[in-house]
């Protein structure tokens, strides 16, 4: 993630809704992923000072509810952002502790679209494709109010993806469910925006891969995904490997070849957005500053998107990751908190994650 610059010179930050130096409302353009310092113009208009004073609007979930700080063009008829408009279920607000969560989820999702749209990839939403295209719904598990400790009811809202529909149970966005989460099922790592990532690559899988000259390479690096997907998390279910490391990522990538993908293109965005962060904020390893994965400079052209991708060559990504990550977790470990990125590649797993790294770059536009 950039930081940005607000018109009086302090820096900001991608969540930010307010300049604590000189109070200015802000707003995020999605088309120049800028984060904007506002003057307003009018009853609901405000010009956007990073945009040559362009005229803009607050998303809807910004103006309303106050859990998106996003902004949509005064000439784009709709009253929702590009973030939000693609919700399709969101969580019943009747309940004051769904609303807490709802904005957890929406911060997240927000992280997750900000890099699929600085990797240049297409973002369909269901809106133009009803069959395929992207959507979320963030869903509450039913009668269980605030207690999410109970997860064997038939009734369990299951986060997944379906045909572009990605659902979210909302108990993610409760660190102590979470946390119970993430121990019952002998996780490393359980996050809201590792959910989102992981389920965003399924999304990728039906669009990039699926009947196309990448699904052959696909299977030779990830196996076939014709095996019976349901037998398959059964045996997983039921088996819980403890062999997975020389051959996947994580321990869930090893259920099917789909979610051996989906794992590895969540760690792929995790280490892109990750990188990006170190580089905006100066760090060095080794006295050398880390490169952004991708151009920080701003404006920029889609074309050059696609140019950086390829420039920035995969092993040399890859060196900077496994480089920050170590010093990431021994700073962890120094305030007391578990490692950040609690993984070991191996030689599978990176060739793996340069897979989804060459398709990427194919498809940024
Ligand atoms: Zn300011
Ligand atoms: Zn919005
Ligand atoms: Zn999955």
């Amino acid at each position: 993630m950039r930081n940005f610059t607000c018109t009086c010179g302090n820096t900001l930050y991608f969540e930010n809704t307010r300049c604590f130096t000189c109070g200015r409302v802000l707003g995020f353009l999605p088309e120049t992923l800028t984060l904007s310092a506002l003057e307003p113009a009018g009853e609901v208009d405000w010009r956007a000072l990073a945009a040559r004073g362009d005229s803009y609007r607050q998303c809807k979930n910004y103006r309303e509810e106050n859990v998106c700080n996003w902004m949509v063009p005064s000439d784009d008829p709709h009253a929702f952002c590009r973030a939000c408009r693609l919700n399709q279920v969101i969580p019943n607000l009747s309940d004051p502790r769904n609303r807490v969560l709802w904005a957890r989820v929406e911060t997240a999702k927000r992280r997750l679209l900000y890099t699929l749209m600085r990797l240049g990839l297409p973002l369909v939403s269901r809106t133009t494709d009803p069959q395929r295209g992207l959507a979320f719904e963030f869903l509450a598990d039913p009668a269980t109010g605030l207690e999410f400790a109970d997860h064997s009811g038939a009734q369990q809202v299951l986060t997944g993806h379906r045909a572009g529909l990605i659902t979210i149970n909302i108990a993610e966005a409760d660190p102590s469910a979470r946390e119970g989460m993430r121990e019952r099922m002998g996780e490393q790592y359980r996050t809201l925006l590792g959910h989102f990532r992981h389920e965003s690559a399924h999304y990728y899988w039906d669009l990039l891969i699926r009947g196309t000259q990448w699904e052959k390479m696909f299977r030779d690096q990830f196996g076939d995904e014709r095996a019976d997907y349901a037998e398959a998390l059964r045996r997983y279910y039921e088996e819980l490997r403890t062999d997975w490391q020389s051959d996947f990522i994580s321990a869930y990538a090893s259920a099917h070849p789909w979610e051996d993908f989906a794992e590895t293109w969540a760690h792929y965005l995790h280490m892109v957005d990750t990188l990006e962060t170190a580089h905006a904020h100066g760090f060095a390893v080794e006295g050398r500053t880390l490169r952004p994965p991708v151009s920080v400079d701003a404006p920029r052209s889609q074309r050059d998107a696609a140019l950086d991708m390829a420039l920035a060559t995969f092993d040399e990504l890859l060196g900077d990751w496994i480089k920050l990550t170590v010093a990431m977790n021994a700073l962890n470990r120094s305030m007391g908190l578990d490692d950040a990125y609690p993984f070991t590649l191996s030689p599978l797993a990176r060739a793996k994650l340069r897979f989804v790294h060459h398709l990427i770059a194919a498809h940024a536009t």
